[in-house]
């Protein structure tokens, strides 16, 4: 399936990404390899060139920056991994605030505070009272807000241009061939490859790419599913208790995810499309029965959430990539081939603050600046043998 397929199979996400890397000339040689432009690939060329201008640094996107689950998400940033908190994790919210404000990226991030929802245990005075196979009220408030992920990826993509990395879209990476200088092939045309020797590599890839990061077993690319509302009056919003825009998601099942944009849309998320090849993600659709079911259970669900709700008109479906790994952790490990190469990324659904920010974490580690964390190990048997 080629990669620039995606957007149609996927549908069109309502965040607009405003920045078109230059064109330059494919290298052949560079210091860093960064394969992926999303938030973490973008987040670490910029970090790397901050941190060491002298270091060459080239991203490799196989379709458009933003193209997998960074231009798609909903946005929501969070504290924690989906794991957690974990060992020398550090504050996410905090760290990340930093780095937008030293590589000069304004993503209308804002911070107010994130709601978990559930059919029990609710806080005395909860804002939220909806309909949803129970009672959905507030049973905790977490540290997080909103951001503009269209934003966010064009200023990750600009900060790390204008400090020097060279980004490449429709350059997928096909093949790596490890050896003391790992190479990397990307097709031109025809039987054609460029190759591009590099001295460390960051396989920022997610949910795609699979045979890639060496992670198969007890990983799981699906494509969950967002749809967003028109604008609903400040009055609607009040009644059904979004006054304060804080996002929300469901602490128990059915699951259901939703936060208020600055237009007073409303985006929610809520169902998981499996490809019928499980490890490839890249042939799910959004107009499968599947996925179609989920729509209209999901908007279903919304207008009869509350009043304010029951007559909103859908003017976005979207779905986008997400990865799971069975003990919830990211991954932020050396590839299995290689510790010239880092695999970063896996984030469930708590990848929107947590990539930029281990983001930076993996350009110091790149850098010999900085060590591995103890969590987020590729499960392997040994290494040499990918
Ligand atoms: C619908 C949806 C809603 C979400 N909502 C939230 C949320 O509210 N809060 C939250 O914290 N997280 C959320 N997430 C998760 C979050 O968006 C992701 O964790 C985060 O965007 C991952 O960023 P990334 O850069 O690691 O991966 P991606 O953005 O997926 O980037 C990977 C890039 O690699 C490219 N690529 C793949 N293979 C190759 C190759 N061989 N060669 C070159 N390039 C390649 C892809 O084209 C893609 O652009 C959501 C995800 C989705 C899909």
């Amino acid at each position: 399936m080629p990669f620039s397929l995606l957007t149609s199979r996927w549908g069109l996400p309502p965040w607009t990404i405003d920045f078109t890397p230059a064109v330059h000339a494919i290298p052949e040689k560079t210091d860093v390899a960064v394969i992926g432009g999303g938030f973490t690939g973008l987040a670490a060329a910029a970090w790397l060139r901050l941190l060491d201008p002298d270091k060459s640094v080239a991203v490799f996107e196989a379709a458009r920056i933003g193209a997998g689950a960074s231009g798609r998400t909903g946005g929501i940033a969070l504290a924690e991994t989906a794991a957690g908190d974990l060992p020398g994790l550090g504050d996410v919210l905090g760290g990340f605030e930093n780095i937008l404000e030293k590589l000069d990226v304004d993503c209308d991030l804002s911070l107010p505070g994130a709601w978990e929802i559930g059919r029990t245990g609710a806080l005395p005075q909860s804002p939220i009272e909806w309909a949803d196979s129970g009672t959905l009220r507030v049973v905790k408030e977490v540290p997080g807000g909103t951001l503009d992920p269209g934003k966010l990826v064009s200023g990750l993509a600009r900060a790390a241009e204008k400090r020097g990395a060279k980004i490449f879209e429709n350059a997928p990476v096909t093949r790596i061939r490890w050896g003391a200088r790992p190479q990397i092939e990307i097709p031109v045309g025809g039987a054609d490859s460029r190759v591009i020797e590099a001295e460390k590599i960051l396989l920022a890839t997610n949910a795609l790419s699979l045979e890639l990061t060496g992670l198969g077993e007890g990983a799981h690319p699906r494509l969950t599913l967002a749809a967003m509302t028109a604008p609903l009056t400040e009055q609607e919003l009040h009644s059904a208790g979004l006054a304060a825009r804080k996002p929300f998601y469901t602490s128990d099942l059915p699951y259901l995810w939703g936060r208020v944009r600055r237009d007073n849309s409303i985006v929610w998320g809520a169902g998981l499309v499996t490809a019928t090849n499980e490890k490839n993600v890249a042939e799910a659709h959004i107009a499968s029965a599947q996925a179609a079911q989920m729509f209209a259970s999901l908007e279903k669900r919304v207008r009869g959430l509350h009043p304010a709700f029951r007559s909103v008109t859908f003017t976005h479906r979207w779905g986008g990539p997400i990865l799971f790994r069975d003990d919830w952790q990211p991954v932020f490990d050396f590839h299995p081939a290689s510790e010239n190469a880092i695999v970063l990324g896996a984030y469930a659904g708590h990848g929107v603050a947590l990539s930029s920010y281990l983001a930076a974490w993996v350009a110091e580690v790149l850098l010999g600046k900085r060590a591995l964390p103890t969590w987020g190990k590729l499960a392997f048997a040994g290494r040499g043998g990918v």
